[in-house]
């Protein structure tokens, strides 16, 4: 950890795909094997460069899911986008065994350090995968700190970390999940299906007097969204930290 927060020049690596697994039928973690990988923060993410034999390359970047305890292993979880062109690649076509191109740690904002302060997470889609490394960090540290993530998803076969998230939720009481599920809620769930939204927030964030630190991350109109509506409510915008990815939910 304390060598992933020293800043330091960043060089491309040639990493390996040790495994593989899909968390959903379009969302896939590699586990990649990274030579003199310099450890990292959770939050941070990596730039992943593809170069075809042509010379043609495209880079892209893609948030570290696991936590900063791994060693040399760095996931990454990559959700297939429509006629995406890295993304579909590192989904269908990069085998196990296989090498690829990275370079990072990068960032130093979107960070979660082991701070004392109660957490609150906003995770859009995909945006859930930094989360994720901070969900984990704080597992592996047995951390007190109060986590609560607020997780907006098209439906309920869309959600990454499924199995896991309710593992820990069931085994941490100091960890709890809200779906709020955008296209299709499962049976018997109470609420329609539907965008984030002041009452989602009011109802499932925590109140500002608890003065948590914020986390959001995905697509660029949710990370908009709930940071407006979470300084509506009162909240510091110092102590909200966004991160987009870009593109639209
Ligand atoms: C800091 C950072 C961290 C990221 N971490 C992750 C991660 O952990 N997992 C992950 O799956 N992605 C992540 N992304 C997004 C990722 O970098 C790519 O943008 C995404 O995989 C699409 O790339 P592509 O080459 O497949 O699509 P492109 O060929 O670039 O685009 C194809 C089409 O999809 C649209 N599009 C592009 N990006 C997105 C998007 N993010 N959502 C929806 N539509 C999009 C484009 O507008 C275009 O119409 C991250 C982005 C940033 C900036």
């Amino acid at each position: 950890m304390a060598r992933a927060a020293l800043p330091g020049r960043l060089r491309w690596r040639v990493a390996t795909v040790a495994e593989s697994r899909w968390e959903t039928s379009s969302a896939r973690t590699l586990v990649l094997d990274v030579p003199d990988w310099p450890g990292h923060l959770p939050g941070q993410h990596v730039d992943v460069r593809l170069t075809a034999p042509d010379g043609y390359s495209a880079q892209r970047s893609y948030s570290i899911a696991s936590s900063w305890t791994d060693g040399g292993k760095v996931e990454l979880t990559v959700q297939r986008v429509e006629d995406g062109e890295v993304s579909s690649y590192l989904d269908d076509t990069l085998e196990v065994g296989q090498p690829i191109e990275l370079r990072g740690p990068v960032g130093g904002w979107f960070v979660w350090r082991n701070d004392p302060a109660p957490v609150l997470l906003l995770g859009g889609g995909s945006g859930v995968v930094p989360l994720m490394s901070m969900i984990r960090a704080r597992g592996d540290v047995r951390g007190k700190q109060p986590f609560r993530l607020i997780y907006s998803v098209r439906t309920p076969q869309d959600v990454l970390y499924a199995d896991e998230l309710k593992r820990r939720v069931r085994d941490d009481p100091g960890l709890d999940v809200h779906f709020a599920y955008t296209r299709a809620v499962p049976d018997g769930w109470p609420e329609k299906p539907g965008r984030i939204n002041v009452p989602t927030l009011n109802t499932h964030g925590w109140p500002p007097d608890f003065a948590p630190d914020v986390f959001i991350c995905g697509p660029t109109p949710f990370v908009e969204t709930a940071a407006d509506i979470l300084v509506a409510l009162g909240h510091d915008p110092k102590k909200i930290r966004t991160e987009r990815f870009g593109g639209t939910p």
